[in-house]
């Protein structure tokens, strides 16, 4: 195995940066520093970007469909057979409980069998036209494509955008989150065992506002997939907008998940509990709002609280319910909101605990249930990126949709009712981009087109559909005569 400290993956080759700077790699569990990554700068994705066009331009873009996807899938089969060591490498770099840094290994290497599979099943369509025409459909793939993504889902985020844009025969720039780029420098050189031609998958590591903001302004990158921030969504569609090149923004969330009083409880509540703790709650799909029918409200928080007080947060490799955040400003940032929330008299219904002998260096913060929060309050409108679940009620389904859809994000709801009608009426009214009847899947499964609507972003990544963004049609019109 390469040694990929301080390294950038450049034409198939680990590199030294220009800048020759390196960033730390800090442990979230502890707040040790374990390695350094590379400090990529405008030189390092230039060269990326050639090497990336000279790929699409050479062998890669000579490939047969079949072929492509059949390096896709030797990636997956290369993913799982280093599934203990992606999953340390995950938990200690994000600060996520073992068990779900290997739900996220496992979910990698699912993308790349999945898009493997699909490569060769991409069709054209033929068009009836004029009389003596026959017209042609072809998908064709951008070119180069820039995928700039965050630190809380890099394997998962890494296989749905990477995955999509290879299969289409893209060759791609990947700018990891700063603060955990180790598995996505593991996926690189995985795929250059794999055998993928050198430039098809480039990764420059580095900081958002230098490596970053040169990829996502580049005239040589034909598309971009960004998933992050919703203030850094709007750079990166200005950039887009720039260079007149598609985007794709999966950003952030409020989700919530409504509970009608004939739902079957038992079911519900360990969705609803995991569904806003999940990874420490740094979940763009968490569902961090539950709105409850008042009939069964204080049965329900009830029962929500007492599974709170069990929760535990600890370093990654404990592997308890959750994890540290992931850096102490995000720990501030969500100290300050849980201040204001107790300033502002909200009733805090339970708590959990942060393990006695955590590390005092880890961004620990325990598990908070919150009740009878007002529609309006920051912690029913603003993305915490915590595990802090805020509870309220509704009285009637027009109420439960007008909560629901109270907020500037769309990305995933959870409806909870037995009443088949109910279902259909409800998922249609709400407005996201993903709705899960009498189940929660924090971004939903592999196979299932994922994004959002209003402020969570526009565009899918995830499920064949993902094929059709990573790609651009070419319409071929033929005159032959009669
Ligand atoms: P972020 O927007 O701060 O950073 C995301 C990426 O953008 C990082 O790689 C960062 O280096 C880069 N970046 C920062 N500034 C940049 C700039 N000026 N130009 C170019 N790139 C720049 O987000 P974050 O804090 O890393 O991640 C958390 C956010 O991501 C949350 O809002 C979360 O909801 C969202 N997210 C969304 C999804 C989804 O699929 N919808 C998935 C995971 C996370």
């Amino acid at each position: 195995m390469q040694n990929f400290e301080g390294k950038i993956l450049i034409n198939g080759a680990w590199q030294t940066p220009d800048s020759g700077e390196t960033l730390p790699v800090i442990d979230p569990s502890d707040g040790s520093e374990y390695g350094r990554i590379a400090r990529g700068s405008a030189v390092d994705i230039e060269r990326a970007v050639l090497s990336a066009q000279n790929a699409v331009d050479g062998e890669w873009g000579k490939l047969i469909p079949v072929e492509r996807g059949r390096l896709l899938q030797k990636l997956s089969v290369l993913i799982l057979l280093h599934e203990d060591e992606l999953t340390e490498m995950e938990a200690r770099d994000v600060g996520k409980p073992l068990r779900q840094a290997r739900m996220d290994v496992k979910a990698c290497a699912r993308y790349f069998e999945f898009y493997g599979g699909a490569a060769d099943k991409v069709h054209g369509e033929t068009i009836p036209y004029l009389d003596g025409y026959t017209v042609l459909t072809f998908r064709e793939p951008h070119g180069v494509t820039g995928h700039v993504i965050p630190w809380n889902y890099p394997l998962q985020i890494i296989g749905r955008t990477v995955g999509g844009a290879l299969t289409m025969g893209n060759a791609c720039v990947l700018k990891p989150g700063e603060e955990a780029s180790q598995t996505a420098l593991m996926v690189g050189e995985l795929a250059t065992q794999a055998g993928f031609p050198p430039g098809v998958f480039n990764i420059v590591t580095g900081l958002g506002e230098e490596a970053g903001d040169v990829l996502i302004n580049h005239s040589g990158v034909h598309h971009l997939s960004f998933t992050g921030s919703t203030e850094v969504g709007a750079l990166v569609q200005q950039a887009a907008a720039k260079n007149a090149v598609p985007v794709t923004l999966e950003l952030g969330g409020k989700s919530p998940q409504v509970v009608f009083s004939d739902a079957d409880l038992d079911k519900a509540l360990p969705f609803l509990v995991n569904a806003s703790i999940q990874n420490c709650g740094q979940t763009c799909s968490a569902a961090s709002r539950v709105l409850v029918e008042q009939s069964i409200y204080e049965n329900l928080t009830l029962r929500l609280a007492e599974e709170f007080t069990l929760l535990q947060a600890g370093p990654a490799f404990r592997d308890l319910d959750c994890g540290p955040l992931i850096s102490p400003e995000q720990q501030v940032r969500l100290e300050k909101y849980l201040e204001q929330a107790k300033a502002d008299g909200l009733n805090f219904a339970a708590e959990g605990e942060i393990v006695y002998d955590a590390p005092s260096g880890g961004n620990y913060v325990k598990p908070m249930l919150i009740r009878d929060v007002p529609p309006d309050h920051v912690v029913a409108q603003v993305e915490l990126f915590g595990p802090v679940l805020a509870v309220m009620p509704f009285q009637d389904e027009d109420e439960a949709v007008e909560l629901a859809n109270g907020t500037p994000f769309g990305l995933v709801s959870g409806i909870w009712t037995k009443d088949g009608a109910r279902q259909f009426r409800m998922a249609k009214k709400l407005k996201s981009g993903q709705v899960f009847i009498n189940n929660y899947g924090a971004g939903g499964g592999v196979e299932l087109p994922f994004g959002g609507v209003k402020l969570s972003g526009h565009g899918r990544e995830k499920g064949f559909e993902a094929l059709y963004g990573f790609s651009v049609t070419k319409t071929i019109a033929i005159q032959h005569g009669k």
